[in-house]
């Protein structure tokens, strides 16, 4: 799988400067003569010229010339059809390995001066219903030496998964050597996951500070290659991911990612952004290659019903954070209870009373592993009705949010997003903390919450969102891959994620 850095820049020296700079990190670099000012100005470069940007690299170099607007394109020239043709024969000409040449301008260039071959391709604005048609008519155009390479805009994680799909077909059908992947937001997932599926080539940005991406989203070769199996992918390469509506966000690429360097476990985990769970798992739940995923909000419950078999607290929390393939099936667990129980078994003092402020998923976790550890508890939610329901499956008191001073806890669980960055400041706990209470928020952006902030002006005993994070992400890494968590390696990703936030 050759990994190809797509450099731009202002001039053919400054292209070559970058180009011998960084040609040694990667396989290929790809020349886009559509960011060369002259070029957009209708000045193309002569071959010589071309040859001598190129000239004592230490890799095979591509050549591309993108039309403005062209969807997922960043820059572009607007330069007619023969001009385009002309500066393909002219790269050619200079010694390119491959030139990039779209579908509809093919037949201008059926074959290319010297040992040039064509990279056809296509650049759509969104993943058709049936994607295998672009690359079966991409095929249809390709002869002996030509590449294939689709790209496009996948509205989520099922869309992504139905274009990788697709290639997997198109290179088990025996198709030219191929490439799909996508622009926009599931860049990254579409490039660290492409070799898995069969492609033998993705387009990389350099390094950040080295240079800029030519597509949207197109991630940068460090971060994909940190991605990746040391030694690259391979046939026994397992893929892993967390879905959830808003994955993207999540840090349990960077948590598992740190965790299968440090393990050196042969996976890649990848953000698979979806509103549905039951569409992801249809398409990859029985894939060779799927391990296995994190499940985030809003499928936590689904996951519990599409799962097998389910360990006995997922069942008892009506709910699945992670699901694990197996030769029996889906296997679900539930890691938030786990971690909660271990979190709070750990804090100073003994017997405890707890109160849970909130009602949603998280609260399902903190009320069940309070009830597995034996201790009295009380919640509170804005949705009475809710509060009551959670009550009764967790032997809990309900009482009403305006109630909250008169129930007596030593230990607090906050488990809605108030104080997160998407409520900042608000205080989902008015009241006095007791002296030696032990608070636990569940928001962990930011790290330090309004409510951890009282609780330490308090002198209370104080568990992070972070805490309970990190220990929910190292037991899915016992469920995932078999190996006891990396856990310094696990915080210094997370911590690193967060801070590169700011
Ligand atoms: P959820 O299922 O949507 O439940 C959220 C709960 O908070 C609901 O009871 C909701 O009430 C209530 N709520 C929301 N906004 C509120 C507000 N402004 N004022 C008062 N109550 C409000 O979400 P979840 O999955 O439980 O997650 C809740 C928080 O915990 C999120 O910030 C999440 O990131 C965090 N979390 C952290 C971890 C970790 O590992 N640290 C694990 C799980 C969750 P309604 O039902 O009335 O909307």
């Amino acid at each position: 799988m050759e990994r190809i850095l797509s450099l731009a820049a202002d001039d053919l020296e400054a292209l070559a400067r970058r180009a011998r700079d960084l040609a040694p990190h990667a396989d290929a670099v790809e020349f886009r003569l559509d960011a060369l000012s002259g070029v957009r100005r209708g000045e193309l470069p002569t071959a010589a010229q071309l040859a001598e940007a190129a000239r004592d690299l230490p890799t095979p170099w591509t050549a591309a010339c993108h039309r403005a607007g062209e969807p997922g394109v960043v820059g572009g020239a607007l330069l007619d059809p023969e001009a385009r043709l002309e500066l393909y024969r002219r790269a050619a000409a200079a010694g390119a390995a491959f030139v990039d040449v779209p579908l509809d301008l093919a037949p201008g260039v059926p074959s290319l001066p010297g040992k040039a071959g064509r990279i056809l391709s296509r650049h759509l604005g969104a993943v058709p219903t049936n994607p295998g048609d672009a690359l079966a008519e991409l095929q249809r155009a390709a002869r002996p030496g030509d590449r294939v390479k689709f790209v496009t805009a996948p509205e989520d994680a099922v869309d992504l998964l139905r274009l990788l799909l697709a290639l997997e077909r198109h290179v088990a059908d025996g198709g030219a050597p191929a490439s799909a992947f996508a622009t926009g937001v599931h860049g990254l997932p579409s490039r660290i996951l492409a070799p898995l599926f069969g492609a033998s080539f993705v387009l990389l940005a350099p390094p950040a500070g080295l240079g800029v991406p030519t597509a949207v989203g197109q991630p940068a070769l460090d971060v994909v290659d940190a991605a990746w199996p040391e030694g690259g992918v391979d046939s026994s390469t397992r893929f892993y991911g967390v879905a959830g509506s808003t994955a993207r966000h999540s840090l349990s690429p960077a948590v598992q990612g740190a965790a299968l360097r440090a393990r050196g476990v042969n996976g890649v985990y990848v953000h698979l952004e979806t509103a549905d769970l039951d569409a992801l798992l249809d398409l990859v739940g029985e894939h060779p290659r799927f391990g296995g995923l994190s499940v985030t909000a809003p499928h936590k419950e689904a996951a519990l019903r599409r799962a097998t078999i389910a360990d006995e607290t997922s069942r008892a929390a009506g709910a699945a954070n992670t699901l694990v393939r197996t030769k029996q099936g889906l296997s679900a667990f539930n890691s938030d209870v786990s971690a909660l129980v271990s979190a709070l078994s750990r804090a100073r003092t003994g017997a405890r009373s707890a109160l849970v402020i909130g009602a949603g998923g998280a609260a399902r976790a903190a009320l069940l592993a309070l009830q597995r550890l034996d201790w009295p508890r009380t919640v509170a939610a804005r949705r009475a009705e809710q509060a009551k329901l959670l009550a009764a499956t967790f032997g809990a008191r309900a009482v009403a949010l305006e109630e909250l001073d008169q129930v007596a806890f030593d230990v607090l669980v906050q488990t809605t997003p108030m104080g997160s960055s998407a409520h900042p400041g608000e205080l989902a706990f008015e009241g006095e903390l007791p002296p030696g209470c032990l608070v636990l928020d569940a928001v962990y952006r930011p790290l330090n919450t309004p409510l951890l902030r009282k609780a330490r002006a308090n002198g209370c005993e104080v568990v992070s969102g972070a805490d309970w994070f990190l220990r929910q992400a190292a037991e899915q890494v016992r469920r995932f891959y078999g190996c006891e968590p990396p856990e310094d390696a696990m915080t210094r990703a997370f911590f690193e994620a967060l801070a590169a936030e700011l």
